[in-house]
């Protein structure tokens, strides 16, 4: 069944609750997970990424409380219910604070739950079964719908994790979906030409800011994701460099990242343009290495000066050996041909123990900090540097 991304995470400590409610999820249209204990929740957080919870406030070792405050942490985006037999005063401090921790609170479901009341509360957090349109992207890119978002880049100095840069994140206010991020109009935007208008968009608005944030005394780089599409105007290295003087900034500050399939359409126009990027010193990377998209020979055959390790290898670096040692041989792997790393999907203060020993450069992640409006980055680099693991 094509649940379209519709997953529901239900936590309690009754197994017979935990079916009744799995079996309703399934029945409205959620692929289901149970948990019954907070261990297979942080599990199931982790692997499963529900988009919507229901969350037992009362569990044997742990409590809803303490969950949802992991939750805030981890900066889930997930929808999240909360059930409980308890008062409604109780449940309300409970809901007050997950929005206080950044999270989607969604109200409660009082227990003994009702079979009616779940079925409706379950369609209502159903998400729309549609996929915004070019019409609407169209739109948004003329009425100012879109932002940029900010996450922080981080290296050591001085045996401390600090923030160094950004990489510029797109968004898209939508007047009826809300908050929509990338994933779900890339793609739309790569196949309608609207990509380089959102691309337009991240570099004005990301290079703007980096000046404002320099006039402020906060002073760094920026990364901005580049779609395998736009290397192809023989005038973009030109253009960009045209729009970091106005802003009376060096090119070595702004990073474009890139993922491999963009070599492959025309690899000598493509080697031409990124070449002449690196010639005038703007920084190029190679994005989400380690997925299905991107291959050796992309390191060597054209002039990137840093890798960036795929999330999905950087979050499992706290369980995993595998992965552990793909990362160390990666970074070993770019340092022997020049390139600095930077690994991605740090969760964990255990991942970013292993990215210090291991000697990645930078460092990206949750755990450092989750892309955010622009105003909240000068606080962030102001922040006490992060105590490195070893040194
Ligand atoms: P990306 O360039 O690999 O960006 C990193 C993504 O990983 C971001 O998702 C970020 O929020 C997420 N992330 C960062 N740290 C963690 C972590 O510790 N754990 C987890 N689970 N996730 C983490 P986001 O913002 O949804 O962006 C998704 C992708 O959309 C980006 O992947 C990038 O490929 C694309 N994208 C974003 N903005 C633009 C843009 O302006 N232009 C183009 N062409 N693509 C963009
Ligand atoms: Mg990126
Ligand atoms: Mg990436």
């Amino acid at each position: 069944m094509d649940t379209n991304g519709n997953r529901l995470l239900v936590v309690d400590d009754q197994p017979d609750i935990l079916d009744f409610v799995g079996q309703v999820g399934e029945s409205v249209g959620y692929e289901v997970r149970l948990a019954n204990d907070a261990k297979q929740f942080r599990e199931a957080v982790r692997s499963f990424r529900p988009s919507l919870m229901i969350l037992d406030l009362q569990m044997p070792q742990t409590d809803g409380i303490e969950l949802i405050r992991e939750l805030g942490a981890v900066g889930t985006r997930a929808t999240i219910l909360i059930s409980s037999g308890m008062d409604q005063r109780v449940l309300q401090s409970a809901e007050q604070l997950g929005v206080a921790h950044g999270l989607n609170m969604a109200g409660f479901l009082q227990k003994p739950i009702m079979l009616a009341d779940l079925e409706a509360i379950l369609g209502q957090h159903l998400k729309a079964p549609r996929l915004p349109t070019e019409e609407e992207l169209r739109r948004a890119v003329d009425r100012a719908q879109l932002l940029v978002h900010y996450q922080p880049k981080c290296a050591l100095s001085d045996g401390r994790w600090a923030v160094v840069g950004v990489e510029g994140l797109i968004r898209w206010e939508h007047p009826d979906l809300g908050l929509v991020y990338p994933d779900s109009f890339i793609p739309l935007a790569e196949k309608t030409g609207l990509i380089a208008a959102l691309t337009d968009f991240v570099l004005q608005e990301g290079i703007g800011q980096l000046g404002t944030w320099r006039a402020q005394g906060t002073v760094l780089d920026l990364s901005v994701n580049l779609s395998p599409h736009l290397v192809r105007e023989l005038d973009f290295p030109d253009r960009l460099s045209e729009l970091m003087s106005k802003h009376a900034l060096d090119n070595s500050r702004l990073t474009l990242e890139l993922t491999e399939t963009a070599a492959l359409e025309d690899p000598a126009r493509t080697r031409d343009i990124l070449t002449r990027l690196r010639v005038k010193s703007f920084g190029l990377s190679l994005d989400d290495f380690g997925t299905g998209f991107s291959s050796l020979t992309q390191l060597y055959r054209m002039p990137f000066n840093e890798l960036k390790v795929d999330k999905s290898l950087g979050m499992e670096l706290h369980q995993s050996g595998e992965a552990r040692t793909i990362v160390r041989s990666l970074v070993d792997l770019a340092h022997n041909l020049g390139l600095k790393v930077c690994t991605e999907g740090v969760e964990t203060a255990a991942a970013l123990q292993f990215l210090e020993v291991a000697g990645s450069d930078f460092v990206q992640g949750y755990y450092l900090g989750r892309p955010v409006p622009a105003t909240s980055i000068p606080p962030l680099a102001a922040r006490v540097p992060m105590l490195a693991a070893v040194g």
